[in-house]
């Protein structure tokens, strides 16, 4: 296993069960690759930027399950939302039947008009009753696509554009409508608790301490500060790898999980497949993502985590109250079909108080094109007067510290056709290689659900060549109510559905 990312520890594992000894090499100091944390030298320990999963993420949820680290990660079912004053609203599911769940929440948001309202509902309503795959999206953004439904210019500004570009972390026009349309449908409409909101209460390094004793107890061993220069093969077939060491080890076979921009060095340069597979890498673009860590004198913000409307900044997120001693411990499950939504824990997340006298929050903002040249000073100005807006005990807080991680390739950008550019597990050209990472074909955009998904996947084709199949990619979450009849009917209407036109969602169907 060349990398230790999401995809990289999901595939070691998976193969671990399986009964294979696994070597797995990562030439950082520490496991998790972009989704981890680390320790600055005044001793303070960060995640690279705040990641959260959702309900939907069965995949990520399963991989936690296996690795002991599912108890790390606190659910939340009530959202916050502050708009350019302020002022709170928030959404959660009621009892009604989905797509229906949200309804009472969404009514009463006060953000929106009732013309937005209007357009967002017909909107909504169309995914889900084409169940998740509206006919004419093909080859569209998502900004094309919203136009074409007569959005108004509020509903996409503070509605479609703040869900999707923390989700996805592109601006609308430059996503593919179909990976747009799938975040509502998979976390909004189509199951109760899929928008559920987890958050991890430890430092993100802290989840992938189970990976280590799950590929060691089979024999495997875990080498960090361990990079690989390149792969070594005979003929087409691969018999190796050469550590930037320069010392080299044999292997049966091998999964490569580095991000999409690390193969090109990698692959051996005789390689037939190399030049094409290459080619179409360098199709996928990148989009970042900043994060700016503040360490205030005092409590200036009293919810776990705050949507922000009508700013840059699109997530705060209450660090000390979500990983520290007083962390609420989520929100409970999620509200059953037909029963009275279940509210423990919320009280305790709005009252709580972080530890007295300090507060550190992390700020995320995704596609952060404009702020990428901004010096470290200049960002942390800009998000501190964000912060007035909404936050206003903030204007009389003393910033102890401030930081600022800018990952300017933090994704693959999901611009409409990139899947076409994503290769399947199996398509290195080179006999016993594998492929993994956020960015090959798994039908899901760059997310630890989709790397996940990505290292399930290389498993999955690395024990069929070897003659011992197995599976452990997860389904998604079945659809509920309505969604469940109106997918159902889109099904057997023989429609082409989301999962007959990408590998990963499709390999899923024929399992369930
Ligand atoms: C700032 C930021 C915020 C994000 N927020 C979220 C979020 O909230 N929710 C979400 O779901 N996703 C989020 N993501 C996306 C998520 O982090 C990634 O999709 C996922 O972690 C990718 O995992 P991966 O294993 O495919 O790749 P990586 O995590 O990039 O892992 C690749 C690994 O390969 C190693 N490597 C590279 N070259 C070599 C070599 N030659 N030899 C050995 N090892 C090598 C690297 O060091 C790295 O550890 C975010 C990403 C970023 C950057």
């Amino acid at each position: 296993m060349v990398g230790g990312g999401l995809a990289g520890l999901s595939s070691a594992v998976a193969l671990a069960e399986a009964g294979w000894r696994v070597r797995l090499l990562e030439k950082r100091p520490h496991l998790g690759g972009r989704a981890t944390s680390y320790t600055l030298p005044d001793g303070s320990e960060i995640d690279n930027c705040q990641h959260v999963t959702l309900g939907c993420c069965t995949n990520l949820a399963d991989f936690y399950r296996r690795v002991g680290a599912a108890d790390k990660i606190r659910f939340y079912n009530r959202l916050y939302f502050a708009d350019a004053k302020g002022k709170v609203s928030t959404i959660e599911a009621s009892p009604l039947p989905p797509p229906l769940h949200m309804a009472p929440s969404f009514l009463l948001f006060g953000s929106l008009t009732l013309a937005d309202k209007r357009g967002i509902a017909n909107a909504l309503l169309s995914i889900a009753r084409a169940g998740g795959a509206p006919d004419d999206i093909e080859g569209l953004s998502m900004q094309e696509w919203l136009e074409r439904r007569r959005q108004t210019p509020g509903a996409i500004a503070r509605f479609w554009r703040v869900v999707l570009v923390s989700a996805l972390d592109e601006e609308l026009s430059r996503t593919d409508a179909r990976y747009g349309i799938d975040v509502f449908w998979k976390g909004f409409l189509s199951t109760r608790a899929g928008y559920r909101v987890g958050i991890p209460a430890v430092p993100l390094a802290k989840l992938y301490d189970g990976c280590r004793a799950a590929i060691e107890s089979r024999g495997g061993e875990v080498r960090l500060r361990c990079g690989v220069r390149q792969i070594r093969t005979e003929g087409d077939r691969f018999v190796g790898a050469e550590l930037e060491d320069g010392s080299e080890i044999a292997a049966d076979a091998c999964v490569l999980a580095v991000p999409h921009d690390a193969v090109a060095t990698l692959l051996p340069r005789d390689s037939n497949r190399r030049a094409a597979l290459l080619e179409d890498l360098r199709q996928i673009k990148v989009s970042p993502i900043t994060g700016v860590h503040l360490w205030f004198d005092r409590t200036v913000m009293t919810q776990p985590f705050l949507t922000l409307l009508d700013h840059t900044t699109q997530w705060i997120f209450n660090k000390s109250l979500l990983c520290g001693e007083s962390a609420p411990n989520g929100d409970g499950p999620p509200p059953a079909e037909g029963t009275t939504s279940e509210r423990k824990g919320e009280g305790a997340a709005e009252s709580a108080e972080a530890s007295a006298g300090s507060q550190y929050l992390q700020l995320v903002i995704s596609a952060s094109y404009d702020l990428v040249p901004k010096s470290r000073q200049e960002v942390i100005a800009f998000c501190m007067r964000e912060l007035a807006d909404v936050l206003p005990p903030t204007r009389q807080a003393r910033l102890v510290k401030g930081t600022v991680v800018k990952e300017v390739s933090a994704t693959f950008s999901p611009e409409p056709g990139v899947d076409r550019w994503r290769p399947g597990a199996a398509d290195s050209g080179i006999d016993k290689l594998f492929l993994a990472g956020d960015w090959t074909r798994t039908g899901w955009p760059a997310t630890m659900e989709g790397a996940v998904r990505s290292g399930y996947l290389a498993a999955e084709s690395l024990l069929s060549d070897f003659g011992q199949p197995r599976n452990f990619l997860r389904p998604d979450l079945p659809p509920e109510g309505l969604c469940k009849i109106w997918a159902g009917r889109r099904n057997s209407a023989g429609a082409a559905h989301h999962g007959e036109t990408s590998p990963g969602p499709r390999k899923e169907k024929a399992r369930i």
